[in-house]
């Protein structure tokens, strides 16, 4: 195994719990520049002592990712496979059915890698060179694991990127056709793995869809970036009056408006492609109000270049949704960009609120279901932000 030497004290965050390296931390010599990317190294303190074994990639920011502080383990589908049983523990415990987030990159010590269960259909998304290069292990700890039917890898983000990696969507295993449904808060929805979005459906809201559908008995409700319906049908199972679900994609709302006739939500429910400052310039100014409006975008924030634009983002989407709140009703508004702070967030609402002419309180702040957890020297990794309101 080749060695990756640090500069003098750039070893004190590793020993404080930190999992990364980054690349103006490393002797970056001939030999280092020349490793394979993505290849495990042993990392060492500037006098020579081994501290971890680590994903290496020279071109990056974050030139190594520690995989493990014991410097003598094997890295093969052993460790994967121990690591994933830790994984799939956990998440049996937090839920009764084999839906959710079974790895949670760094969080889960799989550095840049996160699957996503939907019964005997894994999905895969790899993000980083390191385990890009471990993939035939890390299928193989799978199948040790959980023996599922399907494997996708959706290997198609963005980020991958900034590791040099090419986008590609493969079966891994098994076969997939089309939408598959899973159940969430006792409710079945319906996903597509390798169409739809990022892995297919966002378990991190499950549990802000609970709070906010308890909250929608008896009321009418928005629901704005709605996707597959997931807030939408969480608020009609709990008795929601009325719902309008909005988003500008159409296969998305093909999933949820199937979905609501799954749950025999349909009668309740009414589905609108739009822009949504659009819409909700439109409904505010014709007059409808609702009990309840959601609002969950896509990341405004992409970059840390794009946070100014990024805040006034959220703040406009504040004022236009506050305003279509009857009185006495709920906002619910959410952020899922990394690069926007919890505290910018909350003041970007509070302005957008003031904006709006209305007063109100918070009844809840709130991140992502335990299924994501977050690594304790990573505060930041905690991406999802939102906030539930009350307004007069
Ligand atoms: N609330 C959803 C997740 C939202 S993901 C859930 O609970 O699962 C973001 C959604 O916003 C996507 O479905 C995307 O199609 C939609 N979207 C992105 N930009 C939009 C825009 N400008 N207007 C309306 N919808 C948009």
């Amino acid at each position: 195994m080749r060695s990756i030497t640090l500069r003098p004290e750039a070893h004190r965050r590793l020993l404080f719990g930190h999992p990364w390296v980054y690349s103006n931390e490393i002797v970056m010599d001939a030999a280092a520049k020349t490793l394979p990317p993505g290849g495990v190294v042993r990392l060492l303190r500037a006098d020579g002592e081994p501290l971890a074994l680590a994903f290496f990639n020279p071109h990056p920011l974050i030139a190594a990712r520690v995989l493990t502080r014991r410097v003598d383990q094997a890295i093969d589908a052993g460790f994967l496979a121990a690591r994933l049983t830790r994984a799939l523990g956990l998440r049996e415990r937090l839920y009764d059915r084999p839906f959710y987030r079974l790895v949670h990159a760094e969080a889960d010590g799989f550095p840049g890698t996160v699957v996503d269960r939907f019964g005997g259909l894994l999905v895969v998304q790899v993000n980083s060179a390191g385990m890009e290069l471990l993939l035939p292990a890390l299928l193989e700890a799978i199948d040790r694991v959980l023996s599922p039917d399907t494997v996708l890898l959706r290997c198609d983000s963005s980020t991958r990127a900034l590791e040099g990696l090419a986008p590609y969507v493969k079966l891994a295993k098994g076969h997939l056709e089309g939408l598959v449904e899973l159940e969430e808060n006792g409710l079945r929805f319906l996903a597509d793995p390798a169409g739809g979005q990022k892995t297919g459906w966002f378990f991190d809201q499950r549990d802000n869809r609970a709070v906010v559908a308890r909250l929608s008995a008896g009321l009418s409700l928005l629901d704005l970036y709605s996707y597959a319906g997931g807030f939408a049908l969480a608020a009609a199972s709990a008795g929601a009056r009325e719902i309008t679900a909005v988003d500008r994609s159409e296969p998305a709302l093909n999933l949820a408006e199937k979905a609501a006739a799954m749950n025999g939500f349909q009668d309740r429910c009414r589905f609108r492609r739009a822009e949504a400052f659009e819409e909700l310039e439109r409904l505010g100014a014709q007059g409808t109000r609702f009990g309840v409006v959601v609002a969950d975008p896509p990341a405004f924030v992409k970059s840390k270049k794009e946070l100014k634009q990024g805040a006034r983002g959220y703040r406009k989407l504040a004022r236009l949704a506050a305003a279509v709140v009857e009185q006495s009703g709920f906002l619910f508004i959410a952020s899922c960009s990394h690069n926007m702070p919890v505290e910018e967030f909350e003041r970007q609402v509070a302005r957008g609120l003031v904006d709006a002419g209305r007063e109100g309180r918070i009844l809840r702040a709130a991140g992502a279901a335990p299924d994501h957890p977050v690594h304790p020297a990573l505060p930041e990794s905690a991406y999802l932000k939102s906030l539930l309101l009350q307004l007069d």
